[in-house]
């Protein structure tokens, strides 16, 4: 059989799906069967197929009515969401002790990898669920929490997230707040990784002056070739290159695409803005978040199970495969192993 090539990736909203198909026990995912679920992405079968190892799961606490709807969240509603996506992981994690793992620090990811279990980094997507005087921070490290976007793509109680209007600036809204700038010092503090996809411009030049770990961002792209406000500028990427920081590239076709139209039909601009982001971080700090589960993603890929076919397009493109073998898996590998 041929080497499928491994993957890890920074972002997917599997706890999500299984928390909104009320499936407590993470089942659909472990055995497979998302029949009438049209658009899962990820499941054990299908992670098998495409060499998907494991990578950021997030935790996110939807806004009321639409889950696409941008309006705050208090944080008795968010904590409950967080308290029940957390026991879908770790049910699933104790059920299925050879399937998936949740790991705490870098020794946890390699072992699950050598013993082909997923790997799932719990993070927290908008940090809601976080008292404004972070009095619940440590209860979340404690139960396994390790990377932390302080927003989603709207305002809570330490920032501002960026809308999602196409085509439109990340520089919208103000920084941080104090509570804000409290979460980084505290999350540096107990090793908590700092993620800034999501988080607006003037969050992200807070968080650069705050924090003293590497910028990150688990699943953005170039602004420069999608005018989208989750995507970064150039000032972002080289701010992010000069602390040894990484970026994770998105699969969501509305971030890829210069019309920023949500097509499936969306191939070529994936190694465009690989390049790009190569080009200005260099090739070391440039690795893939997918979105899996929480974005419309190119057919060419179409779920987990797709993504060597991602790896072919990287081959036809001329990448040698040392190159493939860093994006996919070696970059953020070798990252967690200093900031994890
Ligand atoms: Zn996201």
């Amino acid at each position: 059989m041929k080497n499928i090539e491994i993957i890890f990736d920074g972002h997917n909203d599997l706890l999500l799906r299984l928390w909104m198909a009320k499936d407590h026990n993470g089942k659909s995912f472990i055995q497979s069967s998302r029949v009438k679920d049209k658009d899962g992405h990820l499941d054990v079968e299908s992670a098998k197929k495409g060499g998907f190892a494991g990578g950021f799961f997030a935790i996110f606490s939807p806004s009321p009515g639409n889950w696409l709807s941008t309006d705050r969240v208090d944080t008795s509603k968010a904590k409950n969401v967080a308290d029940e996506m957390l026991s879908i992981a770790t049910t699933m994690a104790t059920e299925n002790p050879s399937i998936f793992s949740i790991v705490l620090n870098y020794d946890d990811i390699l072992s699950a990898i050598e013993n082909k279990r997923i790997a799932c980094i719990l993070h927290f997507e908008g940090a809601e669920m976080i008292e404004g005087d972070l009095s619940n921070l440590e209860h979340f490290f404690e139960l396994g929490v390790r990377s932390i976007g302080p927003v989603w793509s709207r305002p809570n109680a330490f920032g501002h997230g960026v809308p999602f209007g196409f085509p439109g600036s990340p520089n919208q809204g103000q920084g941080l707040t104090d509570a804000g700038k409290n979460l980084i010092r505290e999350c540096n503090e107990l090793g908590i990784l700092i993620d800034l996809s999501h988080l607006n411009e003037a969050g992200f030049w807070d968080v650069s002056k705050i924090s003293t770990k590497p910028l990150v961002a688990t699943h953005s792209n170039a602004y420069e070739l999608c005018e989208s406000p989750r995507n970064l500028t150039k000032d972002q990427l080289a701010a992010i290159r000069d602390t040894g920081g990484i970026v994770g590239l998105n699969f969501a076709t509305g971030f890829l695409r210069k019309d920023g139209i949500k097509d499936p039909n969306t191939k070529y601009e994936i190694i465009s803005h690989l390049e790009l982001l190569m080009n200005a971080l260099g090739d070391e700090k440039v690795a893939l978040g997918s979105d899996f589960d929480g974005a419309i993603i190119p057919s060419f890929i179409g779920n987990c199970a797709g993504l060597p076919n991602l790896v072919q397009l990287m081959k036809d493109s001329g990448y040698p495969e040392e190159l493939i073998k860093r994006i996919c898996s070696k970059n953020w590998l070798d990252f967690l192993s200093k900031n994890f």
